[in-house]
């Protein structure tokens, strides 16, 4: 979701005459996209505005921008650092280039606006068209579509609510007309993006629209070949009907990432998640019962307050029964007015939680390893995102050894045949050597390798 912001500010910032630089050193002003999940993300920021603050005492006009989740938190309080002239909430980032404007103008100095973080009504008007304006690629062939705003959860250990406001669902005309618009520029895959995407309900005056809805209609969009969805939250609601979406269209992604936390359900209960460990495998089981081969991934926090070596257990228990794909594990971070930093104390020691998240990402890798194995010299379809991460580096190394890094030399030039990755439909990430030009293609793969994070292949003529 937030690189999606940063994509939508970055082209607003294009259409309003502004120019794009990768060099901190020759920008103008500088915009820091935060997010306030975890505190470590935040503790990253600071230290970014540590260095700005260093730049700034030889070039004081430079203007840094704070925007995001952490500027509707922290508000009038980061214009205290010294580096920060401009803290634009989420809901105001319509605004952002005038704000820049006016910074430059000197107009006025210090600005911050986060008044307010209702992401619907008025401001959804104004968000709205921001959004719908803009029809941005994240990658070769791929885009982002935003369908709801906010979150009506209020999962205690989350901020996400206190910063991004109440569930606004966007009308589905305009998702479609988006879609449509994203697939005339060559956009074969969307995401369609929401914090609890399942529950998006849309009442027009034909009918209610649900997920699975959304999901068959963009599916039929001409040019548009994949769709996935994210986040889902475990829970009964239009469930069937995304599973039966997905079971009729090959189009529609076979993957479901449904985070659940916990194992424990005296955990999940202190977490106000609405669900038992049963009824989530129960959920799990009823998905490959309709969509056999769909891949799931799973979100889990490890030292919420109490967690006790048994509800760390269940958990376990939990991710070895659910026989996710990937996990994602974080080690709880109390965040300032949540409910669970209000009323419960981090009494799991930093070194407990640490070893939790090592031992659950240790049980998770043995599975995704296992399942991996099963791919081994089957063919496999991906859409090729573009040079791995491996390639890019070494470009990169190769061109700072030749010639003195000044930002003309990028992007890098790439030989003939190079290290790419892409994605099946079920999310696994794929890895083969094969022509650049690739990028935002589809592909067959045959796997010839595996380990649990990555199928290694060749490229099938
Ligand atoms: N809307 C999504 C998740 C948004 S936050 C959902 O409900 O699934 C992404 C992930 O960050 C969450 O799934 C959770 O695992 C983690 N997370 C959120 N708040 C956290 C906190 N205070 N400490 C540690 N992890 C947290
Ligand atoms: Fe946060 Fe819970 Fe909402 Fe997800 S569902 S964004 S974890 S409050």
């Amino acid at each position: 979701m937030n690189k999606l912001d940063t994509a939508l500010v970055a082209s607003s910032l294009q259409n309003a005459g502004f120019r794009l630089t990768d060099d901190v050193k020759e920008a103008d002003a500088v915009l820091i996209n935060t997010c306030s999940v975890r505190e470590h993300a935040e503790e990253r920021v600071f230290s970014h505005l540590g260095h700005l603050k260093h730049l700034k005492e030889h070039r004081p006009a430079m203007v840094v921008g704070v925007i995001g989740c952490m500027a509707q938190r922290l508000g009038d309080k980061l214009l205290e650092h010294e580096a920060v002239n401009i803290v634009c909430g989420p809901a105001q980032i319509p605004q952002i280039a005038d704000l820049l404007c006016e910074a430059f103008a000197r107009v006025q100095k210090r600005l911050a606006v986060t008044d307010n973080i209702r992401q619907g009504g008025q401001e959804g008007g104004a968000l709205e068209r921001f959004e719908s304006a803009y029809s941005i690629e994240e990658m070769p062939g791929q885009a982002f579509v935003r369908v709801m705003r906010g979150c009506n959860y209020f999962c205690t250990y989350c901020i996400v609510p206190y910063v991004r406001g109440p569930e606004a669902c966007r009308p589905p005309e305009a998702i479609l007309e988006q879609v449509r618009k994203l697939a005339d520029t060559g956009v074969k895959q969307v995401t369609l993006l929401g914090q609890t995407v399942n529950s998006y309900k849309y009442r027009s005056e034909e009918k209610t629209w649900c997920l699975a809805d959304l999901l068959e209609r963009t599916a039929g969009v001409q040019g548009i070949e994949w769709v996935r969805f994210v986040t889902s939250y475990p829970c009964d609601a239009f469930y069937d009907e995304i599973l039966q979406a997905m079971a009729g269209s090959a189009r529609i992604c076979h993957y479901l990432h449904m985070p659940a936390q916990s194992g424990s359900d005296r955990i999940l209960r202190a977490m106000n998640r609405h669900y038992t460990a049963e009824h989530y495998i129960e959920l799990i089981e009823r998905a490959r019962a309709v969509v056999p081969d769909i891949a799931v991934a799973g979100d889990f926090i490890v030292g919420f307050p109490g967690e006790t070596q048994e509800d760390f257990e269940a958990t376990v228990s939990l991710v070895q029964r659910a026989r996710y794909k990937n996990s994602y594990v974080f080690k709880y971070s109390p965040r300032p007015g949540t409910t669970s930093e209000r009323r419960l104390a981090d009494t799991v020691p930093a070194d407990i939680k640490q070893q939790r998240n090592i031992d659950l990402l240790a049980v998770q890798d043995r599975i995704s390893a296992e399942l991996n194995q099963a791919f081994l010299n089957q063919q496999v379809t991906i859409l090729v995102e573009g040079p791995s991460k491996k390639q890019v580096r070494r470009a990169d190394c190769e061109m700072r050894s030749k010639s003195p890094p000044d930002s003309q030399s990028w992007p890098p030039t790439f030989p003939a045949n190079v290290q790419l990755v892409g994605r099946t439909s079920t999310d696994h990430i794929v890895v083969f050597d094969g022509p650049l030009s690739l990028a935002g293609s589809f592909a067959r793969v045959r796997v010839t390798q595996t380990s649990p994070l990555t199928l290694f292949g060749d490229l099938q003529p």
